[in-house]
């Protein structure tokens, strides 16, 4: 699994006009399908890649969290919203708060999610591969398959799958 994360941005990049076109083309005329296919698609990845060999998401980004994520997990360490606030995110260029470093501070050595049954909305969420109209991320998606093997081989699967 290292290597395939090693080489990730490498693959990525020679992808990256491929899946351009792929993501315009899915832009202007999205199959009916296409959620259903998503949800198919994601399954059967996942059932293939385990986060615990990986926590590459969770080492070379972080999450936005939101202020209900910040009043969950502040609650869950018994501390004020501020102090949680201080101790651990910063605002970035878009005013959003983020982690202060990467690798995630809640990230164990194990690759387990120290608060994750608190973490963030977007942790939950990534790498977005199962969400509705999935056709409206392809900006993100273009960046996360750099980050995220499983993002790389979902798109790699959308490509064989949907033809367009
Ligand atoms: S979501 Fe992607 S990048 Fe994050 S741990 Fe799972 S496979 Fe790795
Ligand atoms: S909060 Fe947990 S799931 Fe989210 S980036 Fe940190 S370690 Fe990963």
């Amino acid at each position: 699994m290292q290597d395939l994360i090693n080489n990730l941005p490498k693959l990525a990049k020679e992808k990256h006009n491929e899946n351009k076109t792929f993501f315009k083309k899915l832009s202007k005329k999205p199959p009916k399908q296409l959620d259903y296919t998503m949800q198919e698609l994601h399954d059967e990845e996942f059932e293939r890649t385990d986060c615990l060999d990986c926590a590459n998401c969770c080492k070379t980004t972080g999450p936005l969290f939101t202020d209900k994520d910040i009043l969950r997990i502040s609650k869950y360490f018994r501390i004020k919203e501020q102090q949680f606030i201080e101790q651990y995110l910063q605002l970035d260029e878009d005013n959003d708060y983020v982690l202060q470093s990467v690798p995630c501070t809640f990230l164990g050595a194990d690759n387990y999610c120290s608060i994750y049954d608190v973490r963030p909305k977007a942790c939950r969420e990534f790498p977005h591969t199962d969400r509705k109209k999935f056709q409206q991320i392809s900006n993100l998606t273009l960046k996360n398959v750099a980050i995220c093997p499983a993002a790389f081989n979902i798109v790699e699967a959308m490509k064989n799958r949907i033809k367009l």
